[in-house]
């Protein structure tokens, strides 16, 4: 029988003091006792809302089910049904706008933890050697390019392998992985849970390219001539800038560029690692998103005296997933909240020295149903710096779109679709931040999921380039 009304779990975590010195994951997970506990509070509903909210439909009670009957590779399984990033997931999606905020027992009991038992059960899974990768379809004879190796390439290519079609992924940089390798830290994601989940997708035979940078080395044109269709899941990995005075000071780093300073170099094991990254004793980072979370906890792991984050918004508007908004404060960020940035100050030899901020009151809602900051008159402020990390945003790279001749974009710079998927181009498709301009894993991996369906269809009546 289920008993809802045990205590959720929440897991162990590295202690704040500890933490703050190293860069290895935070959050340890559960061990096989209390994961089966925090499963034997599922209720197994019959119309599950948690599997409802889930982007990529995930079946939760199900591999919930299997899990409390110790069937831990029929519960991965399970899940890899429609998501082959469980152990991604588990750790970096925002469960508590998912699953876990459309749990039946949010209210009153507190929701299962579905992200923590995701995480279990992919870790178990892998650890125990039980994780088998889907069995694609036999070979249609039709060729299919990936742009990029994000979360949203990564769920299109295994997809249309499954479905028989022969995948290459093509990706920019030397690592795969996109976002959860450069942009998120390995004290959230280690990098070899990434390689792992990698590993799964090429096992079941899709081919990977590194260090090729389509547009530059290789025109969509180009991939059109040896491929049937092509996904472009190239993200959004260009930084938006705060527009103030000053910005092009020494010390203002995008968080793109400081994130993959960190997580894809590891500048900081410097001199060891080629590469360096100078903060100075006060950091600022400016934003309320992932980014800025992640740029300001790795800012702290470099030991400043100080790390501030500066939002323009109260905590409440906060982008950035609960749980690591509680960790940064833990650590020892500071936040000031309803405060915008005005000019970044710099001294004679153009280096950062402070921020001048205004304070701003909540305002009526903008678009996205947002309060917006209004800026109070005459509050003028300056909070000193030696560095300013800017995280307010990204949007897709024009690469792809400059030397890509027809190829339609939208006026916020990201790629246009139709109904049926494709963009203005016949045969390319598109998916995850470079439709969405920043979004979510989940949301990616289900764009990549639903233009593989949608590849499939425009495929279905033609023959393959390369013949049968
Ligand atoms: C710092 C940070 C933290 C985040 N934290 C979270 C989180 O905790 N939870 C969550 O759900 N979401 C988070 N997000 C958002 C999430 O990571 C993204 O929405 C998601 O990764 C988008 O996936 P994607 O596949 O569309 O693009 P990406 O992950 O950006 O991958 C695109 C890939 O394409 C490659 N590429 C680009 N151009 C080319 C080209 N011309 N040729 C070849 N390759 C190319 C890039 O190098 C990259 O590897 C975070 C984002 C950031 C920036
Ligand atoms: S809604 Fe909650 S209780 Fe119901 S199946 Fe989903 S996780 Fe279990």
């Amino acid at each position: 029988m289920p008993n809802p009304s045990l205590p959720r779990q929440t897991g162990t975590r590295q202690s704040p003091q500890e933490r703050v010195k190293n860069f290895n994951e935070v959050a340890q997970g559960l061990d096989k006792e209390h994961a089966l506990e925090e499963a034997s509070r599922c209720l197994n509903c019959k119309n599950p809302r948690c599997q409802a909210a889930c982007p990529v439909n995930v079946q939760i009670p199900s591999f919930i089910q299997l899990l409390l009957k110790d069937d831990v590779k029929g519960a991965v399984s399970k899940i890899m049904e429609t998501s082959l990033l469980p152990a991604v997931c588990g750790r970096v999606c925002p469960q508590e706008k998912y699953c876990e905020g459309a749990c039946v027992l949010r209210e009153k009991f507190g929701s299962v933890a579905v992200g923590l038992l995701e995480r279990y059960t992919a870790d178990a899974a892998r650890k125990q050697g039980l994780v088998t990768p889907p069995t694609p379809a036999e070979a249609t004879g039709f060729k299919v390019a990936c742009v990029g190796s994000g979360p949203s390439s990564l769920a299109c290519a295994a997809e249309l392998k499954r479905r028989g079609h022969d995948v290459t992924v093509y990706e920019a940089l030397h690592d795969f992985g996109g976002v959860l390798r450069y942009g998120i830290p390995s004290f959230r994601l280690p990098r070899e849970i990434i390689s792992e989940e990698v590993k799964t997708v090429k096992a079941m035979g899709v081919k990977f390219e590194q260090d090729v940078l389509i547009g530059a080395v290789i025109s969509i044109e180009e991939l059109l001539k040896d491929f049937d269709a092509v996904y472009i899941g190239s993200g959004a990995g260009l930084p938006t800038m705060a527009g103030v005075p000053g910005e092009n000071a020494v010390g203002v780093y995008s968080a793109n560029e400081f994130l993959t300073r960190i997580n894809l170099v590891k500048a900081y094991e410097f001199p060891k690692a080629d590469t360096p990254v100078k903060l100075g004793k006060r950091v600022i980072v400016l934003g309320g998103g992932n980014s800025a979370m992640d740029a300001a906890r790795c800012a702290r792991r470099l030991n400043p005296e100080s790390v501030t984050v500066v939002y323009r918004r109260s905590r409440a508007e906060m982008p950035a997933r609960e749980e690591e908004v509680e960790n940064a404060m833990e650590e020892g960020v500071k936040f000031e909240f309803l405060t915008i940035q005005k000019e970044i100050l710099t001294n004679e030899q153009g280096h950062v020295i402070g921020l001048k901020c205004l304070k701003a009151e909540l305002g009526e809602p903008d678009a996205k149903g947002r309060r917006r900051p209004v800026p109070v008159e005459g509050s003028d402020f300056v909070i000193e710096a030696d560095s300013i990390i800017v995280a307010i945003g990204q949007k897709p790279n024009p690469i792809i779109p400059k030397t890509t001749p027809g190829l339609k974009m939208t006026d916020r710079g990201t790629l246009e679709l139709e109904a049926d998927g494709q963009s203005s181009i016949k045969g390319v498709f598109g998916g995850g931040d470079i439709t969405r301009g920043g979004a979510t894993v989940l949301l990616a991996m289900k764009d990549g999921l639903e233009a593989a369906a949608k590849i499939s269809q425009y495929l279905s009546d033609k023959e393959p380039k390369g013949g049968k």
